[in-house]
């Protein structure tokens, strides 16, 4: 069964009557770009209005997405059995940079794939659990240390479980600097 063009059409018209620039009809589908940070971020710093039409059953009449939609947008490479998911991905992910919708404003910014990085490791309370310590240096209070060991391990974490990353990261000489210094200790191990 495939959705009928009409009701969506009106569906839209009735949320957006009078489409401006900053507002964005996204059609979930298999078929878009698929999401990622830096949509969201561009999602949330180019429009004040999104309306995400998800599609269900077989999918929608071809007409929305070539008449309706400003853009497809997948969110992965397999079939859902309805947009919604990723309609709630969408949002999750774009509204969490609106100030206030996060406790922490900073935290934001300090997230995996903010930049194209892993987020550094993170550790609580107690720091020595069943043998397996908190790092020293994060119990130190030196501050410029631990920020220097968090973009270290950042970039080692991304090295190891997400290399491909590495190629679209502005790296900085200290960067580069803790790169090499990462390379070393893999080949002294
Ligand atoms: N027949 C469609 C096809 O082969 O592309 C799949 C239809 S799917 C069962 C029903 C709806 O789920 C789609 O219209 C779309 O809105 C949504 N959907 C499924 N997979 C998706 C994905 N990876 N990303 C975004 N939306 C998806």
């Amino acid at each position: 069964m495939l959705m009928m063009c009409q009701p969506i059409f009106d569906a839209v018209h009735h949320v957006l009557p009078e489409k401006g620039p900053r507002d964005r009809v996204i059609f979930l589908s298999p078929a878009g770009k698929t999401f990622n940070q830096e949509k969201a971020k561009e999602l949330y710093r180019d429009y004040d209005h999104l309306v995400l039409i998800c599609g269900h059953y077989e999918g929608v009449d071809h007409r929305v997405e070539e008449y309706l939609a400003d853009e497809l947008i997948s969110i992965g490479d397999y079939v859902l059995t309805g947009g919604e998911l990723g309609a709630m991905v969408i949002s999750d992910a774009v509204a969490r940079m609106i100030p206030g919708v996060l406790g922490d404003a900073g935290s934001a910014a300090t997230d995996s794939f903010y930049e194209p990085i892993l987020e550094y490791p993170q550790y609580t309370k107690p720091a020595d659990y069943n043998g397996w310590k908190v790092p020293e240096v994060l119990l130190s209070g030196h501050h410029a240390n631990i920020a220097r060991w968090r973009r270290k391990e950042a970039l080692r974490r991304t090295l190891e479980c997400r290399p491909d990353l590495l190629s679209g990261l502005k790296m900085t000489a200290e960067d580069k600097k803790l790169l090499a210094e990462i390379k070393r200790e893999k080949e002294d191990q």
